[in-house]
């Protein structure tokens, strides 16, 4: 089974990624992570993709689709995937289906207001790049490595903004690329991210 999950910046996408990943037992993919590791490794595509993140800018195509592909030739992909944070424009979303068939699309719908909200809480390991939601100021380090959790560059009010609204301009039309299929379901982003899960179980599960 391979899942696609979609949503603005902070919908729940990480959170949800775990959950499903666990419970189907799929390889989790997240773009964003997976630029975050080149960054890591300090060479020359480290600086132009470091240019974009921290802009809150969407990395190009061509060298998203690379960086994909590198990691897909190194992973069982016969388990199942979980796509969170691509495809992110129709053109990735064109890519990836040449690549593999995809079971279900999740559109987590949540408005700019909860998402400024929830940046104020979220941060980041680190060590591990694993994202965390906090929402007290003390003891912020890392369930699963205890490193110190800090901030996002690009987990700014300023920044956040942008990034949603690229993704109205952007990413919106690849739910309208899917709409139309067996593929898509919408869910309630602004609910709980229990609740969330449960909704996405619901559809999975009533197949
Ligand atoms: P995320 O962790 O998913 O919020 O991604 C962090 C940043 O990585 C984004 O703001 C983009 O700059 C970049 N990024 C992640 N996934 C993609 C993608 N599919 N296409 C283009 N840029 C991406």
């Amino acid at each position: 089974m391979n899942v696609i999950l979609i949503g603005p910046p902070a919908s729940g996408k990480g959170t949800q990624a775990k959950l499903i990943t666990e419970k189907f037992n799929l390889v989790h993919i997240s773009t964003g992570d997976l630029i975050r590791n080149v960054i890591e490794q300090n060479n020359e595509l480290s600086n132009k993709l470091k240019e974009y993140v921290n802009n809150g800018k969407l990395v190009p195509d061509n060298l998203i689709i690379d960086i994909l592909k590198d990691y897909l030739k190194n992973i069982n992909t016969s388990k199942g995937l979980l796509f969170d944070g691509f495809p992110r424009t129709v053109f990735q979303a064109m890519e990836l289906q040449k690549l593999l068939d995809i079971d279900y699309v999740f559109e987590i719908n949540t408005s700019l207001n909860s998402i400024v909200k929830r940046i104020e809480n979220r941060y980041i390991c680190s060590k591990c790049g694993k994202g965390h939601t906090k929402t007290s100021k003390q003891n912020l380090v890392c369930d699963y490595c205890n490193e110190a959790l800090t901030k996002r560059a690009d987990d700014t009010k300023e920044k956040v903004t942008v990034r949603y609204n690229d993704y109205l301009k952007i990413t919106y039309p690849v739910i309208e690329f899917y709409k139309n299929t067996k593929m898509y379901k919408q869910v309630d982003g602004e609910k709980s991210s229990h609740e969330v899960f449960e909704q996405i179980c619901g559809v999975i599960e009533s197949i």
